[in-house]
């Protein structure tokens, strides 16, 4: 992005990067399996060295300074766990920043029909999934981002190699190959720039983190360290944070970092229909006919639709 904003005739003053490259030092050999992927990255180095934008590589943006819009940034030096280092901090002027803050699959719909998950290498949720592309659930296959964050290709190697498995015929072995090969790379990189603990520490107090329900950090802290909360959910019920239009699917990782939850799947049921007891139909009145139910499954036999409770 940054190369492609020179290229249109901005003046980027710098990338700045949280992780540091040095990381990628143990992954040698599935960055050596993926000579596309470096050339791929080589091409961005050498548009940065072109246009002369710095790399910092363990610093991060710790504050965004304006009234009405960005003014200025403070860049700060990083640790191993992510924390500012003290006496490092420094400001840059400049009127736009981008940011980004990794990716999250959204496994909702799978999570609902129960599908097992496990814990992908940078930390987030991802599903768990056989040679095949199978879910834990019989007759639900999965491609891509619900798998781990892992591009383009990967997610097209998976489809195909759900559509091989779901046709009934065999999966060939260089689809195979190729998806090991390129889930190696996902796993470099994931190690890589998976986030430290310290980014908590870059939230002020007003800092808000649920941005639909506009609940700053301090209240989440708040929740966590007076009020017991140790999971989103219930900072949720105690300051709507994650209540809002988007229903925790931005801010919810941040919430449940801060109120000290490990990562754990969305296990909310897509659509939830208060379950209710079992009954008898009523009574006819008097004088009037009840017709019988034309669904096989009467009202006293409980709800006609599957609810998940977990
Ligand atoms: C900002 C950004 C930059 C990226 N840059 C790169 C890059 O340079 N190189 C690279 O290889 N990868 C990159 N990626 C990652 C790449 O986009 C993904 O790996 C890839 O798109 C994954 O494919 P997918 O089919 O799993 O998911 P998606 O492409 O996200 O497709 C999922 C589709 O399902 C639809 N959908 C979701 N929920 C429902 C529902 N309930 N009902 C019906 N449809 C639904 C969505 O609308 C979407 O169209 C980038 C991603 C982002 C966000």
């Amino acid at each position: 992005m940054a190369g492609s904003l020179a290229a249109a005739g901005a003046t980027v003053p710098a990338v700045v990067e949280a992780a540091s490259y040095t990381a990628y030092a143990p992954q040698a050999p599935a960055l050596l399996r993926n000579p596309a992927k470096l050339a791929e990255g080589a091409t961005y180095g050498g548009a940065l060295l072109r246009h002369g934008i710095r790399l910092l590589t363990r610093h991060a943006v710790t504050e965004a300074h304006g009234t009405t819009r960005v003014e200025a940034v403070t860049i700060a030096r990083l640790d191993k766990d992510w924390r500012p280092l003290p006496g490092t901090a420094r400001r840059i002027p400049c009127d736009a920043l981008a940011v980004g803050h990794g990716l999250v699959p959204q496994l909702e719909l799978a999570t609902g029909l129960g599908c097992a998950t496990l814990q992908a290498p940078d930390g987030t949720v991802a599903l768990e999934l056989d040679a095949a592309q199978r879910t834990s659930v019989p007759g639900i296959w999965s491609a891509g981002e619900t798998g781990g964050i892992g591009g383009a290709q990967l997610a097209l190697t998976e489809g195909e190699i759900a559509a091989h498995s779901i046709a009934g015929r065999p999966v060939p072995a260089a689809l195979t190959r190729r998806r090991a090969r390129l889930r190696a790379f996902a796993g470099a990189m994931a190690v890589a720039h998976r986030p430290g603990p310290g980014w908590t520490g870059w939230l002020r107090e007003e800092t808000d983190v649920c941005r639909c329900e506009e609940v700053p950090a301090g209240r989440i802290r708040e929740a966590a360290r007076e009020l017991g909360a140790r999971d989103a959910r219930t900072v949720k019920l105690l300051t709507r944070a994650g209540m809002g239009w988007c229903q925790g699917r931005m801010c919810g990782p941040a919430v449940a970092a801060l109120a000290g939850e490990a990562p754990a799947p969305d296990r909310r049921p897509l659509s939830c229909p208060p379950p209710r007891p079992a009954r008898s139909p009523p009574a006819p009145e008097a004088g009037r006919t009840q017709l019988p139910s034309r669904n096989p499954r009467s009202a006293a036999s409980g709800p006609l639709w599957p609810i998940r409770t977990h």
